[in-house]
């Protein structure tokens, strides 16, 4: 499934490929169908409790089931792996791109288990992304209330030595919902991005304005994460449905909601970038 080129051919066209967390079929059809309306290749990404939840090789089914459905490219990516157990059986199962976070690790061991597992992907043609600095909120297993920047000097020894693909970066980006504005630190994305080889990433897209989206890729992001606007999307949609049941045995109806409102939350994520 994964033309890897259309990473680095986005990067380079200053443009961005939206990433998603799903964890149901619904909201991975919603999510490819927007993709497909903006003629777009998307990511569907897997948390590790998505893959648990789900099955690895269902989540990849699905996905090589909505990529030839609706035909536009769908890239499946294991999001935020802290454990390489887990990491290798999505590869064997064959997933595209896997994250490695090792940001709770220090440096040197972040440094050393990431280039392990880039040598172990690459030999099958797997992308992988690191993280360096620390992103703040809840990202799956791990939790930071603060956050750590990324720091230019460490990430051009981490490229090195890792030779990773992308790298996820925190600039002022948090998980979850922003307790107040969201605030990027463009001055350090523009050091980072001149510094780097490689097409960073941004996670924590739900709420930040799309205008400092855009700029951000402008700069050198190349995917956009988003999770926790789709996961409230679902569940709000859920319940006001609920509340308007109308006490017709007919869960379609529910569905067709739901994926339509997804649908939007990620076609206004990614007209920002395409
Ligand atoms: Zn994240």
């Amino acid at each position: 499934m994964m033309e890897h080129n259309l990473l680095l051919d986005a990067w380079k066209e200053g443009k961005a490929i939206g990433a998603f967390n799903a964890n149901t079929y619904d909201d991975m059809e919603a999510i490819v169908q927007a993709a497909a309306e903006l003629g777009r290749p998307v990511i569907l990404m897997a948390s590790m409790s998505c893959c648990k939840f789900m099955g690895i090789d269902t989540f990849v089914m699905f996905a090589k089931h909505l990529e030839k459905k609706y035909g536009t490219p769908v890239i499946t990516h294991l999001d935020h792996c802290i454990d390489p157990e887990l990491l290798y059986k999505c590869v064997d199962a064959g997933f595209d791109y896997v994250m490695f976070d090792g940001s709770n690790r220090s440096f040197e061991e972040n440094c050393q288990m990431t280039a392990q597992i880039v040598r172990d992907c690459h030999e099958k043609g797997v992308f992988v992304e690191g993280e360096l600095g620390v992103i703040s909120g809840t990202e799956g297993p791990l939790k930071s209330d603060t956050g750590v920047f990324t720091d230019p000097q460490q990430m051009k020894e981490f490229i090195a030595r890792t030779d990773l693909d992308t790298l996820a970066v925190s600039i002022g980006n948090q998980h979850g919902f922003y307790k107040g504005e969201p605030k990027l630190n463009f001055e350090l994305l523009e050091v980072l991005a001149k510094e780097s080889s490689i097409p960073l990433v941004l996670h924590g897209g739900t709420g930040i304005p799309v205008e400092d989206i855009a700029r951000a890729v402008s700069m050198g992001i190349c995917k956009v994460n988003v999770g926790t606007d789709i996961r409230a999307t679902y569940l709000r949609t859920v319940s006001e449905y609920g509340k308007n049941w109308d006490g017709k045995n007919d869960i379609r109806g529910y569905i067709t909601c739901l994926r339509d409102e997804i649908k939007k939350v990620a076609k206004y994520y990614m007209v920002s970038y395409s």
